[in-house]
């Protein structure tokens, strides 16, 4: 069965070089994503396309060589990708990062042959949470035709996650909600195209520790103790439909 998602979120780190009051992740991790579980989830796994790619950490600058390995793979497998996104807090460059990216953008315009086509947005967060960025890291970043335009603004209280740090420093004023997590049925159908049969997945969430969730905006532990599997132990197909994802129910 190959695989069609809407979006994929690949967390490549779990470092960071900053401690914002607000991080939904909580306290950083020493853990990487690391070639053998990108290896493993490639060789496992039939992809046809991924409509959406979404990198994220931690701070995904501390880990652009396996930015840059990701999209070396879905390249050598011809995989479909109509755009890509990621944020970085501004405080450290990459070489390897971006050349993946170009490298990406590069691919997606010559398989989209259309060439006034803009399929990407590398963001630098500022808020009243995140330090200023480093100028010499926006120096470098200023000109590429998928950076966007720094826009400092205000997050408000109501837009705070209710996870990680921000829950431990009462930032949020929302409730914890972990029904995403554990709705993993919702977010894929089974579709036959031509005598070809998709697994077809809305989101999908792969952390830096290989581990497989079906949301991506709660903290490190939370994400971990609602896994659905883990890229390095079985196929994505596996852990949906041969009844491998252990029930989960909110604890
Ligand atoms: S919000 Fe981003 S930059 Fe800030 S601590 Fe969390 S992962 Fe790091």
């Amino acid at each position: 069965m190959k695989l069609y998602y809407s979006r994929l979120q690949i967390e490549l780190t779990r470092r960071c070089n900053q401690s914002c009051a607000h991080c939904c992740r909580g306290e950083a991790q020493n853990i990487d994503l690391t070639k053998a579980i990108v290896d493993t989830f490639f060789e496992k796994n039939d992809i046809y396309c991924i409509s959406n790619l979404l990198f994220s950490g931690g701070e995904p600058t501390l880990n652009g060589e396996m930015l840059e390995y990701f999209i070396d793979k879905i390249i050598e497998k011809d995989i479909i990708v109509y755009s890509f996104m990621l944020s970085i807090n501004g405080l450290s460059y990459s070489k390897e990062l971006i050349n993946g990216l170009n490298k990406l953008r590069d691919y997606i315009i010559l398989k989209s042959n259309s060439e006034g086509y803009y399929p990407g947005i590398l963001m630098i967060s500022q808020d009243q949470f995140h330090k200023e960025a480093n100028q010499e890291v926006i120096e470098k970043l200023k000109d590429l035709p998928y950076f966007s335009p720094i826009d400092k603004h205000i997050i408000k209280e109501k837009n705070i996650l209710p996870y990680g740090r921000a829950l431990e420093n009462g930032l949020s004023k929302q409730q914890p909600d972990l029904s995403n997590l554990t709705n993993y049925q919702k977010s894929y159908k089974i579709k036959e195209y031509e005598g070809t049969t998709y697994l077809v997945i809305d989101y999908q969430y792969i952390s830096a520790n290989g581990n497989i969730i079906n949301n991506g905006c709660e903290s490190y532990d939370l994400m971990d103790e609602y896994a659905l599997g883990n890229v390095q132990d079985q196929s994505i197909e596996e852990i949906h439909l041969k009844n491998q994802v252990k029930k989960l129910t909110l604890k």
